[in-house]
């Protein structure tokens, strides 16, 4: 088995994880980072988009509010390409409860949140979709972020430190010498393969497996569970971040993300942290509750549906197992073991929010440097983070890729017409990956390869074909290749099968039933390579 040494190894490429990585990096640490997929396959990638102010905390949850705020600052300065200043609007209407908004506004003086007046026409002027029927309204520094953009950046500035990051490595292990946590044993998700890492100190960054990864040293960390919906529509109904101002519930908030408007959420306390069911009710939920704030939206075309699980921990002495779901407070916390369990060796953090996850990285490696007896001191909120190769690969503003395609800044034939992705982005995306395997899904992710209103319907295909002879795959590893991503798009559009995309589902479902016959490919073993060129070539074709 090959055996890798380092300072710190961190579990998890989540933006904790990642925060964590860099953070180490810049202390002087050599760090390794793992997660068991792909970087923001966990919460960071399932979660609203919303860099928060702390404004949606401030009636009710202080510590969150004021750590948002100061975060959201920090941020902005330190990654300014995973974010977009979009401003945020708390909204009131009739129907939210009228003694809200005079304790809301004192929580965001009370927490540092400037929170300024607007009049419903002012607010109405700027957002045109807005309902007529405000009662208050006020502006909030909210933005959206890219939990992608950010976690790469964050990675790649590791690296130049000489950290690293590797994927596709789940840790089965943790192995104890005494008292102390000395490594892991770490799986290839896509080979099996074995290796060990021995480590000086684990940092147990893996937001809601926590308690998992900690029951692998014996010890015991209890993580309530609480699943959230989200559906994205097909355009950006607003371009400024929409709350509902009232006591946090289901469907509060509208995030214009990229070239379409996130929905959400809902708070299902669960029992699994991979649970990414989504219930009829909760659709039916976010569409009515954003539809009171922007009317008609819920008759908009609603692209896709996912779920995310929050980590919630609070430790045993504050909750005495009482409350759950919104109730619990959405600040994070860090698990010295050595002094919790008398186990050196291993930090959890988890809870708290995307926007806090410099703040939480930070508070981890305090203790893992503490056990260490390293004395440098945090410096990641000092420095610019470089623009990550990922980033300056994709064009999430619909109006800059329209306008880099129309003036031949984006060569070479177009793959995903919904999200403008060309040839050969998609061969230089294939390319980083070097020698490691890489999946149709992973290229969505850098480029948002088939995110767009036909989700991989035309594009799936086209992806599969340039992806075998790239990396000169068989047909039948292409025919799995391509099952896999279409499976996988389809799976978020079943929840909303009404209207425009239910005659959407339905002609990707003619094209890769009926004329590809992906179906059978998948079923007879091996498929021929004939068969899938010419059903690619008569995609291709239109
Ligand atoms: C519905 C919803 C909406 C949200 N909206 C927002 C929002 O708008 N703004 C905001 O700031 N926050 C939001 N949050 C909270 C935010 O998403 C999370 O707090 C944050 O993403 C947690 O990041 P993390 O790195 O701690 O955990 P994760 O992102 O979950 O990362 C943990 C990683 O650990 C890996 N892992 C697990 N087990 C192993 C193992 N054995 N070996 C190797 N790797 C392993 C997983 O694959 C995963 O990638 C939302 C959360 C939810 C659920």
């Amino acid at each position: 088995m090959i055996t890798t040494s380092v300072d710190v190894l961190v579990i998890g490429g989540g933006a904790t994880g990642a925060a964590a990585l860099y953070d180490l990096a810049r202390r002087g640490l050599r760090a390794l980072l793992v997660d068991q997929l792909d970087f923001t396959t966990g919460t960071s990638g399932r979660y609203h988009g919303l860099l928060h102010s702390g404004g949606r905390y401030a009636g009710h949850d202080l510590e969150t509010a004021q750590e948002c705020i100061v975060e959201n600052q920090i941020l902005r300065r330190i990654a300014p390409f995973a974010v977009e200043d979009t401003g945020g609007l708390f909204v009131a209407t009739p129907v939210d409860p009228a003694d809200f908004p005079a304790r809301w506004l004192d929580g965001c003086a009370r927490a540092g949140i400037p929170a300024e007046p607007l009049t419903p026409t002012q607010a109405r002027a700027e957002e045109p979709a807005l309902t007529p029927h405000i009662t208050a309204v006020y502006r909030v520094p909210d933005a959206s972020v890219d939990s992608f953009d950010l976690i790469h950046g964050l990675v790649e500035a590791a690296r130049s430190y000489g950290s690293d990051a590797w994927i596709y490595q789940r840790v089965v292990a943790l192995l104890r010498e005494g008292d102390a946590v000395i490594g892991a044993t770490l799986e290839d998700t896509r080979t099996g393969e074995r290796r060990t890492v021995h480590a000086a100190c684990i940092i147990n960054a893996t937001g809601p497996w926590a308690g998992v990864v900690a029951g692998l040293a014996g010890l015991d960390v209890k993580i309530l569970f609480s699943r959230g919906a989200m559906i994205a529509m097909n355009t950006r109904w607003v371009n400024t971040i929409v709350n509902r101002l009232r006591p946090a519930d289901d469907g509060d908030i509208l995030v214009p993300v990229g070239t379409v408007c996130v929905l959400g959420t809902t708070s299902v306390t669960t029992d699994r942290p991979d649970d990414y069911r989504i219930e009829p009710w909760e659709v039916t939920k976010i569409l009515a509750e954003a539809d009171v704030v922007v009317p008609g939206i819920r008759h908009g075309r609603a692209l896709r549906a996912w779920a995310g699980v929050r980590p919630l921990y609070e430790p045993p002495e504050v909750t005495r197992g009482e409350v759950e779901g919104r109730a619990v407070k959405r600040t994070f916390s860090v698990i010295d073991h050595a002094e919790r369990d008398g186990v050196r060796g291993l930090v959890t953090v988890t809870g708290g929010k995307l926007t806090t996850c410099r703040l939480m990285a930070e508070k981890a490696v305090d203790v893992a440097c503490a056990q260490l007896g390293v004395r440098t001191p945090c410096s990641t909120a000092d420095e610019v983070l470089p623009i990550p190769a990922a980033a300056s690969r994709r064009y999430h503003r619909l109006d800059h890729r329209l306008h880099r395609l129309e003036h031949g800044e984006l060569p070479g034939a177009l793959i995903c017409e919904c999200e403008l992705v060309t040839r050969p982005q998609l061969e230089a995306a294939i390319a980083a990956y070097g020698e490691q395997p890489v999946a149709l899904d992973d290229l969505r992710r850098d480029l948002r390869l088939g995110m767009g209103p036909c989700q991989a319907g035309f594009c799936g295909v086209r992806a599969a074909g340039i992806l075998q002879s790239a990396r000169k795959l068989s047909a039948e590893q292409a025919v799995r290749a391509l099952g896999a991503f279409v499976d996988e798009r389809f799976r978020g559009v079943r929840p909303l099968l009404w209207g425009h995309q239910l005659r959407q589902l339905y002609l990707d479902e003619l094209i890769y039933r009926r004329i590809l016959g992906l179906d059978a490919l998948l079923e007879s073993t091996p498929a021929t390579p004939a068969a899938v060129a010419a059903a690619t070539e008569e995609v291709s074709r239109g």
